[in-house]
């Protein structure tokens, strides 16, 4: 069982994405099946999913379109996620609601409500939430920190590639050293890029710790690091 009681895990876009498909089933299931085993250790479940699988922002803007409205085009990208990973847990008998950084009507998903969410949380649904922070120039990480102090999670959980922070960017500098835990003064004065500076700034701000681990390992981390297992880099104040 979890020493943690509520915690908010951050999805990438591409966590969902495999080859050509944005989103692709088995992939889908995947996640989900990380998302039963981390309900199994008695966690209530927050989910914060990026959109970087169909649109970012940034590189909308830098193919000549205006940014805010990339950004825009960004968050709605994480709606679509966000819908497609509560039909999964759904079709796989897990309660799941979706909110939205901006009002969607149509009942599509109901707007981001702190108690609304806590509710559901305590019910024992896994709450998705989605568009981010719902402005543009911000990020899915900063979102999910913002999302995390507002339900009271007690730690963010950044799923990635690779498993842990490093000094450098791994895949490209073999003397990159993994850090087994790591201050937030220390990671924002190296700018080290696993989350953007606000992200960072925020949790130190909020005493929230981040830990950081592989979604790529042939087990399930998440769920072993909820058993206590010592994986990932933990980031704290
Ligand atoms: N975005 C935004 N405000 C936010 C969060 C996201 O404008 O608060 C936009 C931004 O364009 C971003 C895109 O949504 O590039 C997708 O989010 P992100 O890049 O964080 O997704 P991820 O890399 O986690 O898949």
């Amino acid at each position: 069982m979890s020493k943690y009681k509520r915690i908010l895990l951050k999805l990438s876009g591409e966590a969902l994405a495999k080859g050509a498909d944005t989103i692709d089933v088995q992939t889908l299931s995947k996640v989900i099946g990380i998302i039963k085993s981390a309900l199994e250790q008695k966690v209530q479940l927050g989910i914060v999913v990026g959109g970087g699988n169909i649109f970012r922002g940034a590189a909308l803007a830098k193919a000549g379109m205006n940014r805010v409205t990339g950004d825009h085009m960004g968050m709605l990208a994480t709606v679509i996620n966000a819908l497609a990973i509560a039909d999964a847990c759904r079709q796989a008998g897990i309660e799941a609601l979706v909110m939205s950084g901006f009002p969607i009507g149509g009942g599509v998903c109901d707007p981001v409500d702190h108690n609304k969410a806590k509710q559901a949380l305590d019910a024992g649904k896994v709450v998705i939430f989605s568009a981010g922070t719902g402005s543009p120039c911000f990020t899915t990480d900063t979102g999910a920190v913002l999302r995390a102090i507002e339900i009271e999670a007690d730690i963010v959980f950044k799923a990635t590639k690779v498993d842990g922070i490093y000094s450098a960017d791994p895949s490209k500098n073999p003397n990159a050293k993994r850090y087994q835990t790591l201050s937030f003064d220390q990671a924002i004065e190296n700018n080290l890029q696993i989350m953007d500076t606000a992200a960072f700034a925020l949790c130190r701000e909020h005493d929230l710790d981040i830990c950081v681990f592989s979604m790529l390992d042939n087990k399930d981390t998440l769920s072993a690091i909820l058993s206590g297992e010592p994986l990932g880099t933990i980031c704290s104040k």
